[in-house]
């Protein structure tokens, strides 16, 4: 840490309680990083449910939170059926986690694809089922040993609504690329908006290490501006279809020096955009 910054975090007791009460930061990265400040998901909501009810991993950023509680209600009212199951975000303070290498900083969450039975009925999953390129899944057989199919109808509307939203400023949806193929054919031939088909096109990404993500979507928000301007640290793309504020260049000054004595001067930004 260099003097002058050193220095300035002395006086204050320390760099991350420079904000105000009651903001939630995302410091650092998702794969080294914490968060302060982070709103719990409810275990239910309209249209989710958590899988792991009860359980803490379940903190984020606000843009984070709404953003799904969106998503989830669109898909609710729109197609109906089994709710939305919710695997992990963030821990209540980030950090590490023994399930994930990253959602360590509060911007990161599971999505269990939404499942039909062989009819194509909609039913409420048990467990994480991984779907083959046919679309099928078998669930565990503790869990009922149920065969199930990749529900395209819904798992398009949730993607599709959570990359038009503006607010939310999605910046990856893990899946694997059989999922992302399946999502690609079944959206061209029923998406009325182009826009969305380009978008789910760059941002669905089968990761290049780790596992393939064939059991969930792993939805990852970019800092914003603002996040960024109080530590938060974007490691992905800014997509060209970002709104102006999150696309150019931040609002406010870094936190480098002289950032710093500007917010310490000059006041301090929207916390939560
Ligand atoms: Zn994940």
């Amino acid at each position: 840490m260099r003097p002058l910054r050193w220095l300035l975090c002395s006086l204050l007791g320390a760099c991350t309680t420079a904000v105000p009460p009651g903001t939630s930061v995302s410091h650092g990265d998702s794969a080294n990083g914490w968060l302060q400040g982070g709103v719990p998901l409810p275990d239910r909501g309209p249209g989710f449910v958590r899988a792991r009810p009860g359980e803490s991993t379940r903190y984020g950023i606000p843009r984070l939170i709404t953003a799904l509680e969106r998503a989830a209600a669109v898909v609710h009212r729109r197609l109906g059926g089994a709710p939305l199951r919710v695997g992990d975000l963030s821990a209540p303070f980030g950090g590490r986690h023994p399930r994930h290498r990253s959602h360590r900083s509060g911007r990161d969450m599971d999505l269990i694809f939404y499942a039909t039975d062989l009819d194509g009925r909609s039913v409420e999953g048990r467990g994480w089922v991984a779907y083959d390129r046919f679309g099928v899944g078998v669930e565990p057989l503790e869990q009922g040993g149920r065969v199930l199919r990749f529900d395209e109808a819904r798992n398009w509307e949730l993607v599709r609504t959570l990359l038009l939203d503006e607010e939310a400023q999605v910046q990856w949806i893990f899946a694997s690329r059989g999922v992302k193929a399946r999502l690609l054919r079944y959206a061209a031939e029923h998406e009325p908006n182009p826009e969305a088909l380009f978008r789910a096109a760059w941002a669905i990404h089968q990761p290049t290490r780790g596992r393939a993500h064939d059991d969930h979507f792993h939805v990852r928000v970019a800092c914003g501006p603002t996040q960024r301007a109080l530590g938060c640290n974007d490691r992905g793309p800014v997509w060209s279809w970002w709104r102006d504020a999150a696309l150019k260049r931040d609002r406010y000054a870094p936190l480098n020096d002289a950032g710093l004595l500007a917010f310490l001067l000059e006041g301090t930004p929207d916390p939560n955009r």
